[in-house]
């Protein structure tokens, strides 16, 4: 079974957030299950310069983009047995940051289309394309619309897995006629239109044969008007082709007994003593005072209102009247971003804000911190939570989406549970489940239990990926081809 799995950001080369974890670790996954899959991304300029160095050209050739004629460069890079390949052009890849250009419209409009063109140069066949979110949501459009009358494509299938419906690729109607050389016909609500504009999203859900999306709660919720961002009414449309697949990390990448990052690597038997390390070392870092009793609460998040950004701030000044350390890693919003340094300013002994993008920092303070506080407004399914669940640190959740699927509440009738959780997005009901949770990590014995416990499940790839492979295969036999999995 040939697979292409195209997608914006991948894991090592570049992260802006969750979905570069996903497209890191799933293709690894889905090889060891024996798939041929390939991924293809765009050859930003933000690629460090010792993996750049590695690749290797393939070919080049032009896309045509409108009335443009676009140099496309395939560079080529075989990691973990995994076979990448990076679209190359300066002019639309070399910038200071992935996304949020004023011709994003261009960029993706582009990528989508040289993602399809280079396969007959490459003269890789694939029989799915698997594409995510709404940068490649075009890429299953066109396969559709236009590359089906075409033999060499005519037999593919498309998956479209969707991280995060609030991102939606929207753009001005004349990107479907200057940049995708689509004609008005595609303008019409059952196809690109979108309250008067196009959306690559959509473009993404009308048109792949299969939509996943990244856990059972979220497939659910965005079919509902307060979630579904406008969409809900296609997504209850196409419910029967909609999969909730609950995303993994990757367990080699975040593993507290193999981590280079931290101070003392510890496994869920040794944790009680050797994790106290690693937060003295969180303490000292920070310039906290080393204190191992009190009780460190950390976010490493997008400083976005998504991830309840606004909860926090109603309540933290509360909060830090207790007996508590914080710890936020984060860069987003002027507005938080602002609030957690002045925050910092008010509270130097208790409150420490790092604004920034720091891999190595996430690390160290996942596994100094005692808690994780994820109080999102919505969370398609969050890797945050479960990797401080890998490392010991108590998850606080909000009940929705894969925070719904992947902690569940610490009951004391019948000791049961990994973390804790709230239902309301209410900065109240937050800070009252902060307190329980407090209340228990001064509870000696419930608290070894519960740390064991979070570390020693399964947060790997294997089941998901098994579920992937379940979809792939299931269109390929509706399709009359068989594929032994
Ligand atoms: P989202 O994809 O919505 O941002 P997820 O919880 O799915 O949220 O994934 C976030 C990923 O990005 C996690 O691996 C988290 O550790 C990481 N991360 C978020 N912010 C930072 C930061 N400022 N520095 C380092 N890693 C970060």
């Amino acid at each position: 079974m040939k697979v292409l799995f195209a997608v914006s950001e991948c894991v090592p080369f570049v992260k802006t957030g969750g979905l570069a974890d996903v497209a890191g670790a799933l293709p690894k996954e889905l090889k060891r299950l024996g798939t041929d899959i390939r991924v293809i991304m765009p050859k930003y300029g933000l690629i460090p310069q010792s993996i750049r160095e590695k690749m290797e050209k393939v070919t080049d050739f032009k896309v045509k983009i409108g009335w443009r004629n676009q140099y496309c460069g395939i560079e080529k890079l075989v990691q973990d047995d995994v076979i990448y390949y990076f679209i190359d052009n300066e002019y639309y890849f070399k910038r200071d940051s992935l996304y949020g250009h004023y011709d994003d419209g261009e960029r993706f409009s582009y990528f989508c289309r040289a993602v399809l063109e280079s396969l007959k140069k490459l003269d890789f066949q694939p029989d799915i394309i698997h594409s995510h979110d709404w940068h490649t949501g075009m890429i299953n459009y066109l396969v559709k619309e236009e590359y089906s009358m075409d033999p060499f494509y005519s037999h593919i299938k498309t998956v479209f897995t969707i991280h995060n419906l609030q991102f939606q690729g929207i753009f001005p109607k004349s990107v479907m006629h200057d940049l995708l050389n689509l004609g008005d016909e595609h303008f019409s609500i059952e196809r690109l239109e979108f309250y008067g504009n196009i959306s690559f999203m959509k473009g993404g859900i009308v048109s792949s044969d299969k939509i996943t999306t990244v856990s059972p709660t979220y497939k659910e919720e965005i079919q509902t008007p307060y979630f579904g961002e406008r969409l809900d009414g296609l997504l209850r449309f196409r419910s029967s082709s909609l999969i909730g697949i609950l995303n993994g990390i990757d367990d080699v990448l975040y593993n507290p007994a193999d981590d280079p990052y931290i101070k003392k690597t510890y496994n869920e038997m040794n944790c009680q003593n050797k994790k106290k390390h690693n937060k003295l070392a969180l303490q000292e870092m920070f310039g906290l005072p080393l204190k191992e009793e009190v009780p460190i609460i950390a976010m490493v998040t997008r400083l976005t209102k998504q991830k309840g950004l606004d909860l926090v701030k109603r309540v933290l000044h509360e909060m830090l009247e207790w007996d508590i350390q914080f710890i936020v890693l984060g860069t987003g919003d002027n507005e938080f971003e602002n609030y957690f340094r002045h925050m910092e300013w008010a509270y130097p002994n208790k409150c420490k804000a790092y604004i920034g993008f720091n891999e190595a920092l996430a690390h160290q303070i996942y596994a100094g911190a005692d808690l994780f506080l994820m109080p999102s407004k919505f969370e398609p399914c969050g890797l945050g939570q479960l990797i401080a669940l890998r490392y010991g640190a108590i998850p606080i959740v909000r009940e929705t989406g894969g925070l719904n699927d992947t902690v569940q509440s610490y009951r004391e009738d019948n000791g049961e549970g990994n973390g804790f959780s709230f239902t309301n997005f209410n900065a109240h009901d937050m800070m009252h489940t902060v307190r329980r949770a407090i209340y228990y990590y001064h509870k000696k014995d419930v608290w070894a239990t519960l740390v064991k416990r979070a570390m020693s499940q399964d947060y790997s790839w294997a089941q998901s990926a098994f579920k992937y492979n379940q979809v792939y295969a299931d269109l390929l036999s509706r399709s009359g081809k068989s594929h032994v999995l």
